[in-house]
């Protein structure tokens, strides 16, 4: 039938293609069958290519797209593929979420019962992971456990003598060149996280610290330097004053 239709003018460039009525009366060229496949294509700058082939413009929302299972609009703009991880995807960066399509997330995440007994029925209609803290690298929960059992962290698993009384760490920070120190401690600080001694304060850069190191955002002292309480440990312990360690080892 498709045959008898006369050649639309406007070819792959028509914007009335997606028009039922005028699709019945003219034909349209077909999509670019790499742009279908791999999702973009690289010959959009050649003319005879671009004209004799449809190439559908990226939907804005991406994979986020609330129209993404409306025939018409994914007809019309292109949509970012499934990921390839699956109902599994554990990355919930900003930008691959933008760029691949997830199954629905599970509401009870990667504790749920179905997802843990392998069903399959379930898994394959949502997606299971550990979500990540909105807290960071900034957690004050690091003690409860069923907290950092269940949230994601950007820090290893944290040390349970942080902040007081990890006798290692305290070798660790109180060293002028701790990497000259014995390998056990050195693995001990990259194994655990430790609260930072300097919190809010932090200058530090290396991103190796921010990877190991918990960061309190303790409440800044509203005296600052003219604090009359510098002398008192209880008052240094709750709040944070320019130039002190937040967590001091005498
Ligand atoms: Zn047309
Ligand atoms: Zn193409
Ligand atoms: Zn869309
Ligand atoms: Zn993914
Ligand atoms: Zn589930
Ligand atoms: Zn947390
Ligand atoms: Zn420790
Ligand atoms: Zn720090």
């Amino acid at each position: 039938m498709i045959f008898d239709l006369e050649p639309c003018h406007f070819g792959a460039k028509c914007n009335d293609m997606y028009d039922r009525q005028h699709a019945q009366k003219y034909s349209h060229p077909s999509l670019c069958k790499q742009q279908c496949l791999k999702g973009m294509c690289d010959q959009t700058n050649d003319l005879v290519h671009s004209s004799s082939f449809i190439h559908r413009n990226p939907c804005k929302y991406g994979a986020q797209c609330k129209d993404i299972d409306n025939e018409k609009h994914s007809q019309e703009y292109e949509h970012p593929s499934w990921c390839p991880n699956g109902g599994h995807c554990q990355d919930t960066s900003e930008e691959h979420e933008k760029s691949y399509r997830h199954l629905p997330t599970c509401k009870h995440f990667q504790k749920c019962l179905d997802y843990k007994r392998h069903d399959k029925n379930h898994c394959g209609k949502f997606r299971h992971y550990t979500p990540s803290c909105i807290y960071g690298s900034y957690c004050v929960n690091f003690h409860d456990q069923q907290h950092i059992e269940d949230y994601k962290h950007p820090f290893p698993y944290p040390c349970p003598f942080t902040p007081y009384h990890c006798e290692t760490y305290e070798k660790f920070i109180m060293s002028k060149d701790p990497r000259q120190l014995k390998d056990e401690i050195n693995q001990h600080c990259l194994n655990y996280s430790h609260v930072c001694a300097f919190g809010r304060n932090c200058t530090d850069k290396d991103p190796l610290h921010w990877e190991k190191y918990i960061h309190v955002p303790r409440c800044l002292c509203p005296y600052g330097n003219q604090c009359t309480k510098l002398v008192q440990e209880e008052h240094l312990n709750s709040f944070t004053h320019p130039k002190i360690r937040d967590i001091r080892f005498l």
